[in-house]
């Protein structure tokens, strides 16, 4: 009997990578998306095998599973800022709705959970680099607290079902992570900057570039992502790349690369953008034996080479 395993937010960027593993991985996968920031393209080369099942379902409500089911990731939820700042209620629902639905189904099937939560629950950090151990500096009212806030009840609650109710947890700390299906025009520095080398335009910088930010190529989460889910340690971990860069050096990596000819501009840095972020990866390399092994311009080039192959209207395309 295959393994079953529940993956929401599977149409998005990582959920559809998390598909591709677990499918490896010979388990029966079961993806469940409402698609409100996701695209069923991520998927759809699953669609025809046996062993894989797509639900187009809200997770902030009732989630009904007929069967056995192993283990859930739950992956929902708008992740970059120029998503959830406009669709703040639903990233606020599904971290916390979201969630209490998810660990419901859990303890209801017997299943383990893992749920994705971030560095930004860390907030603009006043230690560096960040360990599990440090509880952050978020500010609950600022724009960015709308998804901070939602990843910490989210961790909360986690916690609770894994202390009152005995569900197997796991919660992930993930750090910025890219590659091939990221949205160009999501917001985030990476696909910014190869959106706007690709169609000529220079790349901006908020603030003086000074910021850093500590990239880490989607393969390396997602082996990290499956260790943690099978490891039995309930406390978060981070997952991330501790390799760090300012944002200045990464768009001039981005320029080299393409080989642009455009400029580096300067814009205002938006409220309550974190300075830096480094994971201290100290734990999930004791615990996990994991640690990242794509270097930056192996996995730049990748996801290049991805974004590279993408027709004209999706490189012009606005957000959603
Ligand atoms: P994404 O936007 O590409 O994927 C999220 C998916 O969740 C989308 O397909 C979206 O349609 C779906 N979704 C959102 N709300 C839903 C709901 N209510 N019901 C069902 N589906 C819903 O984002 P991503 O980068 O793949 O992020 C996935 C998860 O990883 C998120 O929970 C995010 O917070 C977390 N995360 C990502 C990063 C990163 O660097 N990509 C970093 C930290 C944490």
């Amino acid at each position: 009997m295959k393994k079953r395993i529940l993956i929401t937010g599977a149409a998005g960027f990582l959920g559809s990578h998390l598909c591709d593993r677990f499918i490896k991985e010979g388990f029966h996968v079961i993806a469940m998306d409402n698609l409100i920031t996701g695209d069923l393209k991520n998927i759809e080369h699953l669609f025809p095998l046996e062993n894989f099942e797509f639900h187009h379902h809200d997770v902030s409500k009732f989630i009904h599973v007929p069967g056995k089911l192993d283990y859930i990731l739950h992956f929902a939820s708008p992740a970059s800022p120029i998503d959830y700042l406009k669709i703040p209620i639903q990233t606020l629902k599904v971290g916390s709705l979201g969630t209490h639905n998810c660990m419901g189904l859990a303890k209801d099937k017997k299943a383990r959970i893992l749920v994705a939560s971030t560095s930004e629950v860390y907030g603009d950090p006043l230690v560096h680099p960040q360990t599990e151990d440090y509880w952050g500096n978020v500010n609950p009212v600022g724009p960015r607290g709308v998804y901070d806030e939602a990843k910490r009840f989210q961790e909360a609650i986690t916690m609770a079902y894994h202390t009152f109710h005995q569900v197997e947890t796991r919660i992930i700390r993930i750090f910025n992570t890219y590659g091939p299906r990221m949205r160009l025009n999501d917001g985030r520095a990476l696909p910014a900057f190869i959106g706007q080398a690709l169609r000529g335009e220079n790349l901006t910088v908020f603030g003086d570039g000074s910021q850093t930010r500590s990239f880490c190529y989607v393969d390396d989460l997602v082996e990290g992502i499956y260790r943690l889910l099978m490891s039995d340690y309930a406390s978060p971990v981070n997952i991330g790349n501790p390799d760090e860069i300012t944002l200045k050096e990464f768009a001039e990596e981005v320029l080299k690369l393409t080989e642009s000819n455009v400029e580096i501009v300067f814009k205002p840095l938006p409220v309550d953008d974190p300075k830096q972020r480094r994971p201290d990866i100290t734990r999930a390399k004791e615990i996990l034996g994991w640690q990242p092994r794509v270097s930056r311009s192996e996995g730049l080039k990748m996801t290049y080479d991805y974004f590279k192959n993408l027709s004209n209207e999706e490189l012009y395309k606005t957000p959603k």
